[in-house]
């Protein structure tokens, strides 16, 4: 084992907690990590309103490629977990159908299923025979025209803020199905659901204190004086391997593990290169309004199971709605309640009306006849994240190929969702199991398989045998 000096943390979301928890559990006490915020989590922390409704920044769930990961949680929460099935579904023209939508097609109206089934019959008999130039051909090339543009072309758009046109294909792996046209065809003669399908059919979720229950009880298992919260890092000196922090204090290090966003960090960062700066400044990301609506009175009978519904229709400003109330019973502050959590994206592209967000939401959803007349709304819950979605952009991997090795140099380590910006590899589980890998490398005992090798990881390689996965 290499002893890796002083490490300094920036931030303890799921990234800096994991690279802190490796680092203790390697007896290596040399570290202290700084978090802006008054508490750890980051992005995937929970939040109680003055109602007592329990809120995560939009819809957490865990999907674990790997059996560390899944030690871990177990570490942090024992046995305080409820199992659920996923129930993903999409809302079309006031019908449900189940994700993913070209393996349902019967779902729809007769004319719109033909039209997605001579799509994908168009498609499969056509294939591009190159490398699609960007998300947009990618959909268009693989789905046909009706699956494009009924469901995936105006999702994407709303969920990504960008024209799929601006986006890589680099990182899809294994989020999207791929089409399979004898189990299409065979689920539009029978008329029969098809929705088995993914690697998150059954996930976890923590009994109580919503997602964030996960990081508070990661970060009470470590040494309370090594973890300091509100102060944020606000000069990173590279020359000089110090940072200087909110409260004056300059901190030197001797490697710096940083899940700090990465444009922030570069802004931050003092001796780095004008081509450098350039670079960071092409980094894209998305905005994330969270709402969220606490009800009191009967919830519909037809969201009695659902997990989460994507919304791809323009009448609606949300991209997605969890039944958060469905994930546990103590996410509502009482019996005869329930509570629905939208998401809803930013960007320059995509501009939103901050202030009617909330109840643009609701509006929509009351529409929609998903929240009924009857019910009587008792918190409406907003919470913005600028940093919501690491954008796949095109032209990202070069940037991240010119900048995060420039950063190494100089004994940085920027992981994790923003730190690292690469989406296909930015859940809680990829973004703790970076921070782990980050501090192997420094030990001398690994490679960073997430950040080098995404596809790799999210094959599954590093999963837990199917049979011993808990819950089956
Ligand atoms: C809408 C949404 C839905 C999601 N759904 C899922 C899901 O279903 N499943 C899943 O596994 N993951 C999901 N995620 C992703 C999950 O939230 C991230 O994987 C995770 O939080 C990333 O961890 P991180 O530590 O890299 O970054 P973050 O969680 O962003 O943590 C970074 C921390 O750094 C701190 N910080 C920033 N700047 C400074 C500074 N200058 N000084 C000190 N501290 C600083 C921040 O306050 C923050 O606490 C979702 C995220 C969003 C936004």
């Amino acid at each position: 084992m290499r002893d890796p000096g002083r490490v300094l943390i920036l931030g303890a979301g799921p990234t800096g907690l994991g690279a802190a928890s490796r680092l203790e559990a390697a007896g290596h006490s040399d570290w202290l990590l700084l978090e802006a915020r008054d508490a750890p989590g980051g992005l995937a922390a929970s939040h109680v309103d003055p109602a007592g409704y329990t809120w995560d920044v939009g819809g957490h769930v865990q999907f674990s490629h790997y059996a560390r990961y899944d030690a871990a949680l177990d570490r942090a929460l024992g046995d305080a977990w409820l199992w659920h099935e996923r129930e993903s579904w999409i809302r079309l023209d006031g019908r449900f159908v189940p994700y993913p939508f070209q393996n349902n097609l019967h779902r729809l109206a007769p004319a719109e299923r033909d039209r997605c089934l001579e799509g994908l019959e168009r498609a499969a008999s056509r294939p591009l025979g190159r490398p699609p130039a960007h998300f947009g051909e990618w959909i268009d090339a693989t789905f046909g025209a009706g699956v494009a543009e009924l469901f995936l072309r105006p999702y994407n758009e709303k969920v990504w803020g960008y024209p799929p046109e601006r986006l890589g294909v680099g990182w899809m792996g294994d989020r999207v199905a791929p089409p399979d046209l004898q189990r299409i065809r065979a689920s539009v003669a029978s008329g029969r659901d098809d929705a088995g399908w993914g690697p998150n059919r059954r996930f976890r979720f923590p009994l109580r204190g919503g997602t964030g229950a996960i990081w508070r009880a990661v970060a009470a298992a470590l040494p309370r004086e090594r973890l300091r919260y509100g102060v944020r890092a606000i000069e990173v000196d590279l020359p000089d391997r110090t940072v200087r922090l909110s409260n004056g204090e300059r901190l030197r290090y001797d490697w710096l593990i940083t899940s700090v966003p990465l444009e922030r960090l570069v802004g931050i960062a003092r001796g780095l290169s004008a081509a450098s700066v350039r670079a960071a400044r092409r980094l894209v990301s998305s905005a994330v309004h969270v709402v969220g609506i606490g009800l009191e009175g009967e919830r519909p009978e037809t969201l009695a199971r659902k997990c989460w519904i994507y919304f791809p229709e323009p009448s609606s400003p949300h991209f997605r709605v969890t039944v958060f109330s469905n994930y546990s019973p103590h996410h509502v502050p009482g019996p005869g309640r329930w509570s629905l959590m939208a998401e809803v994206t930013e960007t320059p592209y995509r501009p939103v009306r901050r202030e009617r967000i909330a109840s643009d939401s609701l509006a929509a959803l009351a529409a929609d006849g998903l929240v009924p007349a009857a019910a009587r709304v008792e918190s409406l819950w907003h919470h913005h994240e600028e940093h919501g979605y690491p954008t796949p952009f095109l032209g990202r991997d070069e940037v991240l190929a010119a900048l995060l090795p420039t950063l190494e140099r100089h004994c940085v380590l920027s992981r994790g969702r923003f730190g690292a910006w690469k989406y296909e590899v930015s859940n809680q589980d990829h973004s703790y199991m970076q921070g782990v890998e980050a501090v192997e490398r420094l030990l001398g005992e690994g490679e960073e398989p997430t950040l080098n090798r995404p596809d790799w990881v999210n094959s599954g390689a590093l999963a837990a045998p199917p049979a011993t996965r808990h819950g089956g």
